[in-house]
């Protein structure tokens, strides 16, 4: 997005904090609750409101893990990494059940589930059961006739499913409410972009729409949107366009036992709220299409994912919803954090957290408190943004 002349205030007020976080997500509502607990004046900036982002639009899974498999993810990122990321999105969902998500009625303990409708992933599925043993995750294998008394598993396609048994599902708007409503001495300012972030003598200025924000730091959260706000984050973090859509089976009992991933993760189907089943995925069919900010869904994303439905679920229901939302993709698929070069700017002050690659709510809590805590002088977190990509990336 980008601030027109026309919209910023001639006079715009000026406001004081030691922490300006830029962006209203998961990520940056995250980073505002660690950054008041630790004593700093925080103001936090929103474009929209909170959770007009990916945090609002996604599917609401807790997920340990990414959403391929556990042997891929230790081809990609060696096992020690994937072991590492299995164990941090494992702490995601601990302490986020510690701040009391558990109380939000969208929320349930409900195990995921990667199936295998081919056999090379069905092959993939096996290697990663004995691996996560091996590593000390509890985890099971499902063959074809063992699965869920469930429309998916009675589709006849299912060939079988690895299970993750102390996964969570949630409503993801409602998630972010509760952090937002956890906050303290914060100050959530919505409804200001913001367009420029200037060095002027010992302060930092995050100009907005129609406010100023002096800081001593800045900590961006603006996932897939950060390029707009600091172009030099171009190179690391990459929009990518995720669609949804939420639909009411015509015959009684057709749900959904887990929270599915199918194909790599590209597709994923659950139980929603009053009856209803959310399915989101179909972008890797259409990978040139669904890149950048652009919010609007498409009808040959919708038609695959319906496709899916059809297939996977049952051919008889209505659509309640359809939507997408914007997500930040790094090249390797892990999160990124560091300080981030802006021009009249002393290095070290400004600092970015993203790159969730379609996993944040899984994710974001843990490492924007770890991103805190290394921006304030702490532990360095896994994630630096000038890490060594490996060869096979995430699309
Ligand atoms: C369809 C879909 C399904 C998904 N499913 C899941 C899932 O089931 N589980 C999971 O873990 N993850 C999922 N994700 C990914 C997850 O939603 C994101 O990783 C996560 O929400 C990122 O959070 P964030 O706070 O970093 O970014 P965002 O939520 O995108 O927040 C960035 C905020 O910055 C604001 N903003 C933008 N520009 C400016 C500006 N200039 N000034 C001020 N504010 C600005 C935006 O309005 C936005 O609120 C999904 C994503 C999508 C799109």
């Amino acid at each position: 997005m980008s601030v027109s002349l026309w919209r910023r205030a001639s006079e715009p007020e000026r406001l004081e904090c030691d922490v300006c976080v830029v962006g209203g997500g998961i990520c940056g509502l995250s980073a505002a609750l660690e950054l008041e607990r630790g004593g700093q004046r925080v103001i936090l900036v929103e474009a929209g409101e909170v959770g007009a982002g990916a945090s609002g639009r996604n599917a609401g899974y807790l997920i340990r893990g990414a959403a391929d498999n556990y042997a891929q993810a230790c081809r990609v990122f060696g096992r020690a990494r994937a072991g590492m990321l299995w164990r941090w999105t494992e702490a995601n969902l601990t302490a986020l059940r510690d701040e009391g998500v558990e109380a939000l009625p969208g929320f349930a303990m409900r195990p995921s589930c990667l199936i295998a409708l081919g056999g090379e992933e069905e092959e993939q599925l096996r290697q990663s059961i004995q691996l996560l043993h091996e590593d000390g995750f509890e985890a099971a294998l499902l063959e074809s006739d063992q699965g869920a008394d469930d429309a998916l598993w009675q589709s006849g396609k299912v060939r079988a499913g690895l299970v993750n048994p102390g996964d969570a599902v949630c409503s993801p708007i409602e998630l972010v409410r509760m952090l937002r409503d956890k906050l303290d001495s914060t100050r959530v300012i919505t409804g200001q972009e913001a367009h420029s972030i200037v060095g002027e003598a010992r302060w930092i200025v995050v100009g907005c729409s129609d406010i100023r924000v002096q800081c001593e730091r800045v900590f961006i959260a603006l996932n897939a949107y950060a390029p707009s706000l600091v172009p030099s984050l171009r190179s690391v973090v990459r929009a990518r366009r995720g669609q949804m859509l939420a639909a009411r089976p015509l015959d009684e009992g057709v749900r959904l036992d887990m929270a599915y991933y199918a194909n790599h993760g590209s597709e994923y189907l659950r139980s929603g709220p009053d009856g209803t089943i959310v399915f989101g995925g179909a972008r890797t069919s259409f990978v040139e299409q669904e890149v950048g900010c652009d919010p609007d869904i498409t009808p040959e994303v919708q038609d695959r994912i319906e496709s899916f439905m059809r297939e996977l679920v049952t051919d008889r229901y209505e659509v309640v919803a359809r939507w997408a939302g914007t997500m930040g993709f790094s090249a390797d698929g892990l999160p990124l954090v560091g300080a981030v070069d802006v021009d009249g700017v002393e290095p070290g002050r400004v600092w970015f957290c993203g790159g969730f690659t379609g996993h944040g709510m899984s994710m974001a809590f843990t490492t924007a408190r770890a991103a805190v805590g290394e921006m304030l002088g702490g532990k360095a977190t896994p994630f630096p943004i000038g890490r060594e990509m490996p060869e096979a990336c995430v699309e």
